[in-house]
């Protein structure tokens, strides 16, 4: 962003980190609330332990979980860690975004989606689902953004971004459907959660179906590292528990901070320009 002044870039950064930290403090109310079908506007944030409100000045993202030392004003019940690490996460995957694209209309879809694979990534490793509102709101979301944003798939017009889209969710929903299918004949058990299947294909109709093969080599790859180390520190139990969608997601996170930029290389160098 050559084009806008090192303050103001300077400014704006901190406001983007701050916006972050923020949505994050909101995230964790839906991590906490959705799995357990509770509203996440009302009632005003309480401590689960003793029931009472949560201040405002008690409830600043990232500051009031260091200024209270983890611990609830009233009854000295400890706050989970996650608290702060999913306020912290969201405003560094916010910062990353706006560093690689700026001011950009690509810029307010990524976070939207950074945003909805920290809500699934949490839900799915403490209650083993991914909310419908992520992986179906994920597709929903492709079908209405790329028309509207298809640089999103690296092309122009509307009609090319629509058909972009479903592309990607045919191929994301398409290729995890098919590896159940598979698992289950081999395995006799269910290899694939569908939550899975609808994950994937939203994130193929709102980053296209090269993430889609970018998404499955990366998160098999990681998810393959992972079972490794477990099998070599003695926690081979700890396999089963680790739901597969936390993988999509870091996947997903990669492809978009740095991924595309990857598979345009890698185009090019197939591809060599006259
Ligand atoms: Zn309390």
């Amino acid at each position: 962003m050559s084009d806008v002044p090192p303050l103001l870039w300077g400014y704006l950064t901190a406001l983007v980190f701050a916006f972050g930290a923020c949505v994050g403090s909101f995230l964790n109310v839906g991590i906490y609330r959705i799995p357990r079908e509770e509203s996440v506007i009302a009632p005003r944030s309480h401590c689960p332990h003793c029931g009472k409100l949560i201040a405002w000045h008690d409830n600043i993202p990232l500051v009031s979980w260091l200024v209270l030392r983890a611990r609830c004003r009233q009854c000295g019940e400890k706050i989970s860690i996650r608290y702060f690490l999913v306020e912290s996460l969201t405003a560094v995957l916010f910062l990353l975004v706006w560093r690689e694209y700026g001011v950009d209309p690509r810029t307010p879809v990524y976070l939207l989606i950074m945003a909805g694979l920290v809500l699934g990534t949490f839900v799915d490793l403490e209650h083993l689902i991914i909310p419908d509102r992520v992986s179906l709101g994920g597709i929903a979301a492709g079908l209405i953004l790329s028309p509207l944003v298809p640089s999103l798939h690296g092309v122009t017009g509307a009609l090319a971004g629509f058909k972009m889209a479903l592309i990607g969710l045919a191929a994301g929903a398409g290729v995890l459907w098919l590896v159940g299918v598979l698992g289950k004949l081999a395995f006799k058990k269910d290899a694939m959660g569908l939550g899975d299947v609808k994950l994937l294909g939203g994130l193929g109709a709102l980053l296209g179906w090269q993430a889609v093969v970018f998404i499955i080599m990366a998160s098999s790859l990681v998810g393959s590292l992972v079972g490794v180390g477990m099998i070599v520190s003695g926690h081979k139990e700890w396999q089963s528990r680790v739901p597969y969608g936390p993988y999509l997601a870091v996947a997903a996170g990669v492809w978009i901070l740095w991924g595309f930029r990857w598979w345009a290389a890698y185009v090019t160098w197939l591809r060599p320009p006259m």
